[in-house]
């Protein structure tokens, strides 16, 4: 369990409030009342976006790095690339041997 925010007159843990989606915007100051104190404090919003960045050879030339992605009937099955989930459909070549695979 971890809390939103630590009351600033007594330190002890609290949520915010977000009933009627109150508090979610990056900007106004909110007011809010601690639970355990009583007493009122106002907070503001800050967003903060977590990105998770990967390389990707093939959009820098490289090979795209595919993989079946396994559809039934399998003669549906597309090709996708791993890094840029660019989607193709497979070759004659590959659809003969997705179709002998004994993947599930
Ligand atoms: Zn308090
Ligand atoms: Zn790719």
């Amino acid at each position: 369990m971890s809390y939103d925010i630590k009351c600033p007159y007594c330190d002890r843990d609290l949520d915010i409030d977000h009933d009627d989606g109150y508090g979610y915007e990056d900007g106004p100051t909110y007011q809010q009342e601690c639970h355990w104190c009583d007493k009122n404090f106002t907070f503001t919003t800050s967003i903060s976006y977590n990105y998770d960045v990967q390389k990707a050879d093939c959009l820098n030339g490289g090979n795209h790095d595919w993989h079946p992605t396994i559809s039934y009937p399998k003669e549906f099955t597309k090709m996708r690339c791993k890094m840029c989930d660019e989607e193709r459909k497979p070759t004659s070549d590959e659809l003969v041997l997705i179709v002998q695979s004994q993947i599930k």
